[in-house]
């Protein structure tokens, strides 16, 4: 069922693409800088820990730190856009990021105050801001296991559950960045309250905090009650942790289904921590997709793993801003 596009896939981007991308990666727990080159290459690199219990500028300085860093290489004059992945929630539209995990940082204008710190060293670039589902999404279409499909969903299931789409072959970001957020759509009409204040919520259900809530409430006792020691495991064939999975996984898919039947993608890719635990997880996605993605048009759907690691941020950062600013 794979639609493959002309040569290049998210850099519409590629050759187009000329110059090197300020990549910039903001979490909970690091700060991530590059220079990206258009190949995907990272000649230069910075990070900086999130500063913890700090006003809003002392975490901005750890931002300005990191591309202060950048900066000082020789290759900083052939900048010539910049991208900024953001924890969410981000209103792409204004330009604020509201990170659940930087408590500090509430309608922060993180797009206005990094653009002035790339003035300030001389680059004056178009930037662009998306959240972190929508930069994994742009790092798997173009250099991942998304590359040649040009209607996917991509997801990234970890603590919670966020993702991002490309549709048409292009990434799509939506009015304020959140188009795919597929943790907060409900998979279950009558389930219980969501942190969000919905119902039901794959994220709910699905994420690795889920998994291991719901697998100790059902009696599991493993020595370690993370999400990792259920898989674990479930991998040892512990009946009560592969429930916890089997769960999970049917969770993912009825979104998954429901996401091809509403805007006919061809292909999901999962990644974060919860997908490591591999087959336990995708094993019963892909059983499940069979109750749920039942009309001909979705039926030949491919669910597989994520194939960018620990750089997926920034590369998502380069490629969402390849794709959103030079299109
Ligand atoms: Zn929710």
């Amino acid at each position: 069922m794979t639609t493959p596009s002309s040569a290049l896939t998210t850099p519409r981007q590629g050759a187009a693409s000329a110059g090197l991308t300020v990549a910039v990666d903001i979490g909970g727990t690091k700060i991530a800088g590059a220079l990206v080159h258009p190949d995907g290459t990272m000649p230069v690199t910075a990070r900086r820990p999130t500063p913890r219990d700090v006003d809003a500028d002392a975490v901005m300085a750890a931002v300005a730190e990191v591309v202060a860093d950048l900066a000082a290489a020789p290759q900083w004059s052939g900048a010539a856009r910049c991208g900024i992945g953001s924890a969410g929630p981000v209103d792409a539209s204004r330009g604020t990021v509201s990170p659940v995990n930087i408590g500090a940082w509430r309608d922060f204008p993180v797009q206005a105050r990094v653009a002035a710190e790339l003035a300030r060293h001389g680059a004056e670039v178009p930037t662009v801001l998306v959240g972190d589902g929508v930069a994994m999404t742009a790092a798997e279409h173009w250099r991942g296991a998304a590359r040649g499909h040009d209607n996917a969903l991509c997801m990234v299931v970890s603590t919670g559950v966020g993702g991002g789409l490309v549709l048409g072959g292009r990434l799509h970001p939506g009015p304020t960045g959140n188009a795919g957020h597929i943790g907060h759509i409900s998979v279950d009409v009558e389930g219980e309250v969501c942190a969000c204040g919905g119902r039901g919520c794959v994220e709910a259900i699905a994420s690795g905090t889920a998994i291991a809530r719901w697998a100790r409430a059902q009696g599991f006792t493993g020595p370690d009650r993370t999400a990792a020691g259920v898989a674990a495991a479930a991998r040892a064939g512990e009946p009560v942790a592969l429930a916890a999975f089997d769960r999970a996984g049917r969770a993912l898919a009825a979104a998954v289904a429901a996401t091809a039947t509403l805007v006919e993608t061809d292909i999901a890719v999962i990644g974060g921590g919860v997908a490591a635990a591999g087959d336990v997880l995708f094993g019963p996605v892909r059983a499940h997709l069979a109750t749920y993605a039942t009309l001909s048009f979705a039926a030949g759907l491919e669910v597989v793993p994520a194939q960018l690691g620990t750089d997926a941020g920034l590369i998502g950062a380069a490629a969402a801003a390849a794709a959103l600013l030079d299109s």
